[in-house]
């Protein structure tokens, strides 16, 4: 008998009006990433997505692993469908989670009954069905206050289901239903979980990256690449836009006052990739700032680079402390690619003593020499874009 997946709806089943275009977002984002492990039907009844093995072809256990990071979902459980009349679900109980129920030294059974023809009320089904399992395991006790292990029985529409203890879900929204933002991704620890954070609020992400070829090298592109897939896993597909950055940072060191170098350098990222977001329908950037880590990163130094945009930029890390970062790196699971030891362009031409408390005016005083329209059209058209999925499978 087969298993299928409950996957439970969060925040959207709050959303009044939006609903219906929130669950048919998440029904097609589920879809689209069940792509690559077979055959799958996926459908909404009763704010529950159902995902169901279409064949003994599919890859159960890797799908399972998919739907844990599908943003929009609050709580996910596998279970096995069975008949609704107590014979069934007590056969599919002892079959499906017999094991389990060994294990625990107490357990209870916890009923839902959405389908109220069904002759039993919750109440008397879990009695019913807890009384069973009682005598079939004698060594496991009964407890309805702090059991163990619980099992769950679920008398829906379609069939009952029945399961152990659900798994909680990425949660956020789906993806898609917050428009789309560009992500300015460097090698780092911060900023892939500066895009999971905004992709978890149901946006699009695209990627920037600066490449100072050949002070950074290829192996450090290819771990930005690398990140850029990592995120994708939650977000979706992404391109990944990566602009030549060497002339521009070659201009600065000839021609401008060192302690300005990294503020001048971080204006001319931000105004590149607010042209790069606008040509992809991005409503916003990302950063991976956080208050105080580094000199560019005070509110003055904020200002000053904030100055030459004209969308938000999100900073979704700005207050965290760097374990809470690095925890969630490791939860999402970028950790170990970021800290590989390859240089950023950011650390090229690092002042010696960099200006942490600047104003607008000495900035824009100290950028005279350059032509910052021309370099940045130059830069613009050097771009290369590079298509970043989880999977490489043509088609998804
Ligand atoms: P991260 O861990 O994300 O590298 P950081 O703590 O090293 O961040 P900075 O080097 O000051 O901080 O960079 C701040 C933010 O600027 C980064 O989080 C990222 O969003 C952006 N950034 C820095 N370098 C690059 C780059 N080479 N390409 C694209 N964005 C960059
Ligand atoms: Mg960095």
């Amino acid at each position: 008998m087969k298993e299928i997946f409950l996957l439970k709806l969060g925040e959207i089943v709050l959303k009044g009006a939006n609903k219906r275009q929130f669950e048919s977002k998440l029904r097609q984002n589920v879809r689209r990433r069940m792509k690559p492990y077979g055959n799958f039907d996926v459908y909404l009844m009763q704010s529950t997505l159902y995902v169901e093995p279409m064949d003994e072809m599919c890859d159960v256990d890797g799908a399972w692993e998919a739907c844990r990071s599908i943003f929009g979902v609050v709580s996910l459980c596998r279970c096995r469908p069975c008949e609704k009349n107590t014979d069934a679900i007590f056969d599919a109980i002892e079959n499906y989670l017999g094991d389990d129920l060994d294990c625990a030294k107490s357990f209870k059974v916890e009923s839902k009954r959405s389908d109220k023809r069904f002759p039993l009320n919750s109440i008397q089904l879990s009695q019913e069905i807890g009384g069973r399992l009682a005598e079939a395991h004698p060594d496991v006790m009964v407890d309805v206050h702090h059991p163990e292990y619980t099992v769950y029985v679920e008398v829906r529409d379609l069939s009952a289901y029945v399961h152990g203890p659900a798994e909680p879900g990425a949660g956020g929204l789906p993806t898609g239903v917050g428009g789309r933002a560009m992500v300015l991704l460097s090698g780092g620890i911060d900023s892939p979980v500066a895009a999971y954070m905004i992709a978890k609020r149901g946006v699009e992400i695209e990627a920037v990256h600066f490449f100072s070829y050949p002070y950074t090298s290829q192996l450090a592109k290819d771990k930005v690449i690398e990140l850029a897939r990592l995120v994708t896993r939650y977000s979706g597909r992404m391109t990944l836009n990566i602009v030549s950055f060497t002339e521009i940072q070659e201009a600065i060191r000839d021609n401008c006052p060192e302690e300005f170098f990294t503020l001048i350098m971080r204006r001319f990222m931000m105004e590149i990739s607010q042209r790069i977001a606008k040509q992809h329908g991005c409503g916003a950037l990302i950063t991976g700032e956080n208050l105080g880590q580094v000199a560019s990163q005070t509110m003055e130094a904020m200002t000053v680079t904030g100055a030459v945009v004209d969308i938000p930029i999100f900073m979704p890390l700005v207050g965290m402390d760097k374990e809470e970062i690095v925890t969630i790196a490791r939860k999402i699971g970028t950790l170990d690619t970021s800290i590989l030891p390859y240089e950023d362009c950011c650390t090229v031409f690092t002042p010696k003593h960099p200006k942490t408390k600047p104003t607008l005016g000495q900035v824009i005083a100290a950028e005279e020499k350059l032509d910052r329209q021309a370099l940045i059209a130059k830069a613009l058209e050097t771009v290369e874009k590079i298509t970043v999925k989880y999977h490489d499978e043509p088609g998804l």
